[in-house]
């Protein structure tokens, strides 16, 4: 299986700990595994693997999280594969 990595320094992922109760629940629905718990936090374990889809803002109930959704990263991805990464862009195929 190839690396999922999306965006190298992809910055619409924020993260506020201090909103952060401890539910796991990022860590349940985000398909890309970009968080770990430490202790009763979340923490941003890789965010280079996230591809924008907007999962964990959606069920996170403490507003701690928040991200811009993007249709193309996941096209972006099967690009990087098929073209290269320099060749790759998500502008090519008009989805965002
Ligand atoms: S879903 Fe939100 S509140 Fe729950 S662990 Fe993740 S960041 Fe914290
Ligand atoms: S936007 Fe999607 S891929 Fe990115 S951290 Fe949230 S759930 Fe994971």
């Amino acid at each position: 299986m190839r690396e999922m990595t999306y965006l190298p320094g992809v910055r619409t992922l924020t993260y506020d700990a201090s909103r952060c109760n401890g539910c796991r629940t990022c860590t349940l629905v985000c398909p890309q595994s970009v968080f770990t718990m430490e202790g009763r936090q979340a923490r941003v374990h890789n965010r280079d693997r996230c591809m924008e889809c907007g999962a964990c803002a959606r069920n996170c109930e403490q507003q701690a999280l928040t991200v811009q959704p993007g249709v193309g990263c996941a096209a972006y991805v099967i690009q990087t594969w098929i073209k290269g990464k320099d060749a790759a862009c998500c502008g090519d195929i008009g989805c965002c």
